[in-house]
């Protein structure tokens, strides 16, 4: 299912959705009101002229944070579906003074998706344009933290499968903080000048929303950011703490297909049959030399088969067996050279196993399923790492070594790193859990988890703080 409108079918999973929904709404208006009667008591010292302390600002902020997160995880949306959490943070943008445009977004290839981007503009005078960013999208992951507030919210996806909806990746963390931070920036408008752009993307979880964006005019028809800024949840990391790390960060993400035929027949006679079952077995075993023999020790890379799917019974040799991989690396070089290894090997393995020219293998990289690796610069890194330093005490700012997970935040750069760009993390893990977890071996849930659960506070108050405290630098009189 791709046209958000049918979330309005008649269907038990729709009607559920709806209303889980519509409860997320009537919580979002009644906050409406807080919110902008919020916003009048913070600007009124700040047009005074007197030096606003961040802390009391957010200390105030945070029992309307806290309710804002647990309505945003209550009513999580699918990629590409983002209309309603979408339509929330565009009304709270608005209510706070931001000069807002919603929409924004075009999938190439995708007519029928929405685009559910939001840009929030605030002018304030000469200075840099400082972009911060968060995602508004969960996944197709069915909750079972147990938490007041968890999801019950079930979906269809786009293959139409009805799937439970959790924000396990933490996006309803970023919004919120995102959404503190917007009113922050304006509470302490005195202190800056330049042009904020606050800028929700959908579609992170499909590594297809920044480009959706882009590709729809973000950067000509808004201006054009001197640096961009983006927080992730950290499930390795300690709520209060944060984490930097220079330069490669997360790493590029390439999804490959690959189709192994053979000859079919009966299991009992495989002298008549070509069998790509074993055919595949051959591939995936000969496949993982790639990184271990062919790349040099110092690139990263991971090359994973996340699916296999062939036959129907125990005495059939089927026609072709199906495969799903990803491939994870930084350097662009090293991408390549992956691909091309595995179009060798399947080359070589249907070659040998004797599988005739008219049924070669097929090896694809899905050019919609691709992001790039994601640089921070390692300027604006040092830069924000002294900043987070003074924020938090330099105890709770840890640098952290790079993973080979993925995002799309990379996109918003540009090619050739002409952006500077710079994602931190975000500490969201009770500490004593996360001692124990590391005295005993035994791992904590992590992001994509039904179980993953940051610790709501002081998460997002560190949140908030840091990247106020960072935009405010960036943009300092
Ligand atoms: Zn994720
Ligand atoms: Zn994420």
């Amino acid at each position: 299912m791709t046209d958000p409108s049918s979330f309005h079918t008649n269907s038990d999973a729709a009607s559920r959705h709806e209303a889980s929904n519509n409860l997320h709404l009537e919580v979002s208006v009644s906050r409406h009101a807080t919110f902008a009667l919020c916003c009048f008591v913070l600007i009124v010292p700040a047009a005074r002229g007197q030096q606003a302390s961040l802390d009391a600002l957010i200390d105030r902020e945070m029992p309307s944070l806290l309710s804002t997160y647990k309505s945003l995880h209550a009513a999580p949306e699918l990629s590409h579906h983002e209309q309603k959490t979408s339509a929330f943070v565009a009304g709270e943008l608005r209510t706070l003074g931001y000069s807002v445009t919603d929409h924004v977004g075009k999938y190439a290839g995708h007519p029928e998706w929405a685009g559910y981007g939001v840009v929030g503009v605030l002018r304030n005078g000469q200075g840099p344009t400082v972009y911060v960013r968060t995602e508004l999208d969960a996944l197709p992951v069915e909750e079972k933290t147990g938490l007041p507030y968890a999801s019950k919210v079930r979906a269809k996806d786009d293959e139409g499968r009805e799937v439970g909806v959790m924000h396990a990746c933490g996006h309803d963390i970023h919004i919120t903080s995102f959404l503190g931070t917007a009113k922050m920036l304006v509470a302490t408008k005195e202190q800056w000048r330049g042009t904020l752009v606050m800028l929700a993307q959908p579609s992170e979880e499909a590594i297809s929303g920044a480009r959706a964006m882009l590709d729809d005019g973000l950067y000509t028809r808004f201006p054009r950011p001197d640096y961009v800024l983006a927080l992730h949840d950290w499930a390795g990391l300690e709520t209060g703490k944060v984490g930097y790390t220079p330069g490669y960060v997360l790493a590029s993400s390439t999804s490959v297909d690959v189709t192994l035929r053979g000859v079919g027949g009966h299991g009992s006679a495989p002298q008549l049959a070509k069998d790509p079952i074993l055919e595949a077995a051959e591939f995936i075993l000969a496949i993982q030399t790639i990184v271990s023999r062919e790349d040099s020790p110092f690139d990263p890379a991971v090359v994973t088969v996340g699916s296999i799917h062939g036959g129907t019974r125990p005495n059939i040799i089927p026609d072709q067996v199906h495969l799903q991989l990803t491939i994870r690396t930084y350097k662009e070089e090293v991408r390549q050279h992956i691909l091309a290894a595995l179009a060798r090997m399947a080359q070589g393995i249907a070659a040998a196993d004797g599988i005739p020219p008219s049924l070669s293998p097929t090896v694809t990289a899905d050019a919609g399923d691709y992001s790039p690796a994601t640089y921070n610069d390692p300027q604006l890194t040092a830069r924000l790492a002294q900043v987070f330093k003074t924020a938090l005490g330099p105890e709770n700012v840890i640098e952290l070594p790079p993973i080979m997970a993925s995002e799309d935040f990379c996109r918003f750069a540009l090619e050739d790193r002409q952006i500077p760009i710079c994602l931190f993390a975000l500490g969201a893990v009770d500490p004593a859990k996360l001692a124990e977890s590391r005295r005993t071996g035994v791992p904590l849930p992590g992001l994509h988890s039904s179980l993953w659960a940051p610790v709501p506070e002081p998460t997002l108050r560190t949140g908030v703080k840091c990247m106020t405290s960072a935009a405010l630098d960036l943009m300092k009189k």
